[in-house]
């Protein structure tokens, strides 16, 4: 991306789309029209977009086999996630430390690989779940969405840091100290 130039990334439910692949282009009037109701600056934003590409946002199981002794997998070709937690380039690089750490520590490199798939694949799977559970949080409708917003406003109100503490074992991993 040039100086001046802005990145935007919109995400809006279909129950339709079904194609995998990153190069399907879109149309900038539909993106205006399905963001027609956002405040602030977003409209002036969307009124400049000349381009548009779309993609779909799937679930997909983390792998059950990383590696086969020789060579691992690391990142989303192992663990795909969606990005309601914001987790899936962190993971990878986790990973890439994580693995460097079992080969420097473990003489045989099947024992080192079989070693990172097992200290990497619970947390991954927590994380990939928890992105889950945050697709479903962030896209209620109707009553249970004005109940979920009443009891976060309740929380931030009366315990602040609850919301962040219910992440500890997210944001408190240490991969340095996990090897
Ligand atoms: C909308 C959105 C928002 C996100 N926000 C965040 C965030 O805030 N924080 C976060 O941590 N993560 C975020 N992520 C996730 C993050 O982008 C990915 O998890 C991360 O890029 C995965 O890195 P990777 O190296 O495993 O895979 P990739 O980044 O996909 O890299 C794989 C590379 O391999 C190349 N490739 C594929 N096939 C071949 C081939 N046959 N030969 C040679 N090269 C090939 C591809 O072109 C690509 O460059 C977000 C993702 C999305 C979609």
């Amino acid at each position: 991306m040039g100086r001046g130039q802005r990145n935007i990334v919109a995400v809006v439910e279909s129950k339709t789309w079904r194609d995998e692949g990153w190069s399907h282009a879109g149309d900038p009037q539909e993106l205006r029209a399905t963001f027609a109701r956002f405040g602030g600056p977003v409209a002036d934003w969307l009124g400049a977009v000349d381009q548009v590409g779309v993609w779909g946002l799937f679930r997909h199981p983390v792998a059950a086999r990383w590696q086969d002794g020789r060579s691992a997998l690391v990142g989303d070709a192992a663990h795909p996630t969606l990005p309601f937690i914001a987790q899936g380039a962190v993971m990878a690089i986790e990973d890439a430390w994580i693995l460097a750490a079992c080969l420097d520590a473990e003489a045989q490199q099947p024992r080192a690989l079989a070693r990172y798939q097992a200290l990497r694949a619970p947390r991954c799977t927590r994380i990939v779940e928890a992105a889950n559970a945050n697709a479903r949080n962030y896209h209620l409708r109707g009553p249970a969405r004005a109940v979920a917003h009443a009891g976060l406003r309740a929380i931030s109100r009366f315990a602040p840091t609850a919301m962040i503490e219910r992440f500890a074992w997210l944001y408190d991993y240490d991969p340095v100290a996990a090897v």
